[in-house]
């Protein structure tokens, strides 16, 4: 009924003078839909699910550690699981701001999306054809196959995930937009979208290339196209996922597996020790799902199984860079602008440098050259 209600009032203000200006009804239309997605299911149709899922974690979590001491019980639970000085501190304001304000820039974002798996895996499809001849397409889709598919596409892409995050972390233009994630001084699941929208631009092009490694095999050697398997409204690996708490790492949750999981799988500890301020954290666990990647290019920090002591935003920082919405928008262009010139300047200064080495050493040849050719013994040639 609501979701109804919602249409009429869409297709109201696409009627209306308001749809004369440019941009507006999307805006209003993007907000409402953020504001009613937890009623609606639009946009969102796994929120409440998330939610469920993440709260039973807590739960267990709580129950585990306070059992037996004054704080359990019901209001002892609400400060484990929503502490009022996160909700209410400065930094997740940014966050909510921001939720509002990338929603409206959404669409200029979503341009870059175009790159989809499907895109890259066309390339490589006729690359593939081009070297080993037409598909073969032998096998059929079943059950088993799809399975082994939805998790391997998820693994692939959490691949592109880990080397765009390990790039905006060792580039410094790429840097100057991650930071913004980086400056938040407490975590709630609100930071997970304090992103700068140049950053949520490149992040799914990148999934998306990596993720083709495994559907453009798939789509020459399987008869039709694949579809990963879905469950509550997400993909069965989005699901799975969800149940060892992927959607806790951005929380204050200490969630923590065993050292051997942590090589494979990220844990929420291990994503807080990532938003470390701690020089002993610096670029440490970038995987988004799979840890296995820090593991293999040597950025894993294992989280102790204790909470360790750290204070969490922008490494070497002395004041929060991003205080409110104006900073956090600009400050990363500034930044990059910055970070371009230096470049630019390292490379002039480069170029300079080797045109400089390659004069001076055909200076030197010449000069052997003359001194190779004066030093003939002319005297004694013979002379006609
Ligand atoms: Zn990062
Ligand atoms: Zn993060």
């Amino acid at each position: 009924m609501i979701s109804n209600y919602m249409q009429q009032v869409s297709s109201y203000l696409h009627n209306s003078p308001l749809n004369n200006i440019p941009y507006l009804v999307p805006f209003i239309e993007s907000c409402i839909q953020v504001l009613t997605g937890p009623i609606t299911g639009i946009r969102t149709a796994n929120y409440w699910v998330l939610v469920v899922i993440d709260l039973l974690i807590i739960g267990v979590l709580f129950i585990m550690t306070f059992r037996g001491r004054p704080e359990f019980g019901m209001s002892g639970f609400l400060r484990f699981a929503f502490p009022k000085e996160l909700f209410t501190n400065p930094s997740t304001k940014t966050d909510i701001k921001l939720i509002f304000a990338n929603n409206f820039i959404m669409p200029f974002v979503n341009v870059a999306w175009r790159l989809t798996a499907i895109f890259f895996a066309g390339i490589l499809l006729n690359c593939m054809i081009t070297v080993f001849g037409p598909p073969l397409k032998i096998f059929e889709w079943n059950k088993v196959t799809l399975v082994v598919f939805t998790f391997l596409l998820v693994f692939a892409e959490d691949l592109g995930f880990y080397l765009c995050h390990l790039a905006h972390h060792r580039i410094p233009v790429l840097w100057a937009f991650h930071k913004l994630h980086h400056s938040a001084e407490v975590m709630t699941p609100l930071t997970a979208t304090r992103n700068h929208p140049v950053e949520f631009m490149l992040i799914p092009p990148s999934k998306a290339l990596t993720g083709s490694l495994v559907l453009a095999p798939a789509l020459y050697l399987f008869n039709t196209m694949p579809s990963t398997l879905e469950v509550f409204g997400m993909t069965l690996a989005s699901a799975t996922f969800a149940f060892f708490g992927s959607h806790l790492n951005l929380s204050h949750i200490w969630l923590v597996w065993g050292p051997r999981m942590q090589r494979m799988f990220v844990c929420p500890a291990q994503h807080q020790i990532h938003h470390s301020s701690a020089p002993r954290h610096h670029d440490k666990n970038m995987g988004g799902i799979f840890s296995c990647w820090d593991w293999l290019f040597g950025t894993l920090y294992i989280a102790p199984r204790e909470p360790e002591s750290f204070a969490l935003g922008v490494y070497g920082a002395t004041r929060q860079p991003h205080p409110g919405l104006i900073s956090a928008y600009t400050l990363p262009f500034i930044e990059a602008g910055r970070a371009c010139l230096l470049a630019l300047t390292a490379c002039r200064a480069a170029l300079r440098g080797s045109w400089l080495i390659d004069r001076v050493q055909a200076r030197l040849s010449r000069r052997q050259t003359i001194a190779a050719s004066s030093s003939l013994p002319t005297s004694s040639m013979p002379t006609s």
